[in-house]
């Protein structure tokens, strides 16, 4: 809950206030700010805002003018304060659109769908097992009971203390969890940080299952922004923005901040320095650790090695293909693959982007993009855009016929890593100042938010500590409960916990 405080600032009594990065972080922040009246520039080191959901016009070997993202995104129902964000210049979230399914198919033949599975915890979990061709009901007499009760009561920030040591697929082992169900209940979620699970934390693997399966009713179901998400999300939300004052400055680096002797301090950018009250940085994991590092006057020692220890997972792949003919009229928006040889999705854009059904149609051609997460570091780029291909063909076969009339490749590696045992290093929202604050979805952040809802949430968490530091009330946060909602469950879990701690 926000302090009590004014609703904004007088007038002539507005601090000024940078924000730097635009991401969904940063524009959340952006906005908790400026709309208590602050006086905010909004720092973006891109051409373009959205941060890992930006994107820009290029144009196709066609003639096409089209634009290019840096791809498909799941906005899953349980992202409260995302979709507060968005409701500011689409009140009714008439520019989403909802996706029928999320389909899984595993290289062994079988797909699974979260489309008919009951939402209401318990059920939700247990509609999965029953309805999931993979998970077979006699692979539940297999599972360790007793290990995998605490999902039925993941609680946050508890959860961190006593699973951040492990990794998910020593969590899995220990569960006895089937090997072939893998994909579906965890593996998916684990790609979705990018990482190896034999890296990632446990507690961020149940901290997942909490947020789609026990902690909620919304369950795995999501929408997807109807244009690309320049002209559906971020430049309505750019010119709301700036008439509420804020001068939105992209590409213009930050190279460092430093404390002014006053309070408040000077960002540097490369045209000059400009003094500000307050600070929001709200950076990748890459940015953050390069603008501490160029930034020696900022924070305390630990504060800082904390920064410099944080690491982002491994490169990943989003390719996209502007195909001479349609994929089959059955194949879905968005299809989760597993044991494709690095293929983690495929989308097929013209079932729900605007843009791309308007290519489609004119070309007869489908839009499709390929995701590779956690890619080996180092491997050879060509090869795994040409394997990407490779499998696309084997999983929808008619793709074979296609020829290619043109495609992007988005290599990048920014995407946070949160590696066994690295919670407790990791920075929080509030800093050594109090007119420095942090946002993002690197962040540690003691509520049970992921992804880009855990950058929304920061960023409006970091306006609302500096807010409330001038007596200003800040914006109402919304989460899934920070504990399981089955009371019955939640017994179990707390009578599977009594015996370990004797
Ligand atoms: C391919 C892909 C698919 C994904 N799918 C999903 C999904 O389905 N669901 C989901 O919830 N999440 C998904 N994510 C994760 C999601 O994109 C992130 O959680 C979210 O966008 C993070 O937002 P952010 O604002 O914290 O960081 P970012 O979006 O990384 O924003 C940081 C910004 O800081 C800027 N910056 C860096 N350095 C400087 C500097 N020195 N000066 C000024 N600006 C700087 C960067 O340019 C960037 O714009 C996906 C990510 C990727 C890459």
């Amino acid at each position: 809950m926000p302090a009590p405080g004014r609703d904004r600032f007088a007038p002539g009594d507005a601090p000024s206030v940078a924000v730097v990065g635009g991401g969904i972080a940063g524009l959340a922040a952006a906005t908790g700010l400026a709309e208590r009246g602050a006086r905010v520039t909004l720092y973006e080191r891109e051409d373009s805002l959205g941060g890992r959901l930006a994107g820009y016009r290029t144009r196709l070997a066609d003639g096409s003018e089209v634009t290019m993202s840096r791809g498909f995104h799941a906005f899953f129902r349980q992202y409260y304060n995302l979709r507060g964000l968005l409701r500011r210049t689409d009140p009714a979230l008439a520019r989403l659109t909802p996706l029928p399914d999320y389909p899984l198919r595993h290289s062994g033949g079988l797909t699974d769908s979260f489309a008919r599975v009951p939402r209401t915890p318990p059920l939700s979990a247990l509609g999965f097992v029953a309805l999931s061709p993979t998970f077979r009901w006699r692979d539940l007499t297999a599972l360790d009971a007793r290990a995998a009760l605490p999902l039925t009561d993941v609680r946050v920030p508890e959860v961190y203390t006593r699973f951040d040591e492990i990794s998910a697929t020593a969590f899995l082992e220990r569960v006895r969890f089937p090997e072939a169900a893998h994909h579906l209940a965890f593996e998916v979620f684990s790609r979705s940080f990018f990482a190896d699970p034999r890296e990632l934390s446990a507690a961020e693997l149940m901290l997942m299952f909490h947020i789609y399966f026990l902690g909620s009713s919304e369950g795995l179901l999501f929408d997807v922004p109807d244009e690309p998400f320049p002209q559906a999300l971020w430049e309505p939300l750019a010119d709301y923005l700036r008439r509420l004052g804020t001068t939105v400055r992209t590409g213009t680096p930050v190279h460092g901040v430093d404390p002014a002797g006053t309070g408040g301090a000077e960002v540097r950018t490369g045209t000059g320095t400009d003094r500000h009250d307050a600070v929001v940085l709200a950076l990748d994991t890459g940015g953050l650790r390069r603008v501490v590092a160029a930034s020696p006057g900022l924070g305390t020692t630990p504060w800082r090695d904390g920064i410099a220890a944080l690491r982002t997972a491994p490169p990943f792949l989003v390719s996209r293909l502007w195909l001479d003919r349609p994929v089959r009229a059955h194949r879905p928006g968005f299809l989760g693959t597993s044991g494709y040889d690095g293929l983690d999705n495929i989308s097929v854009l013209e079932r729900y982007e605007g843009e791309a059904a308007r290519w489609a149609a004119k070309h007869g051609g489908s839009v499709v993009e390929l995701h590779a997460y956690a890619v080996t570091p180092g491997a050879d780029s060509g090869a795994v855009q040409d394997a990407l291909l490779g499998q696309l063909r084997r999983v929808y076969p008619e793709t074979g016929r296609a020829r290619v009339v043109d495609a992007r490749h988005e290599w990048r590696s920014d995407c946070p890593l949160f590696p066994v045992g690295a919670h407790h290093r990791r920075p929080t929202v509030r800093t050594p100042h109090p007119w420095l604050t942090l946002a993002g979805d690197g962040l540690r952040c003691d509520l049970p938010v992921a992804l880009m809802e855990r950058a929304a949430t920061t960023g409006f968490l970091a306006s609302n500590a500096l807010l409330a530091g001038w007596g200003v009330r800040g914006q109402v946060l919304w989460t899934v409960p920070r504990a399981g909602r089955s009371p019955v469950l939640r017994a179990l879990g707390v009578l599977a916990d009594r015996p370990a701690r004797r």
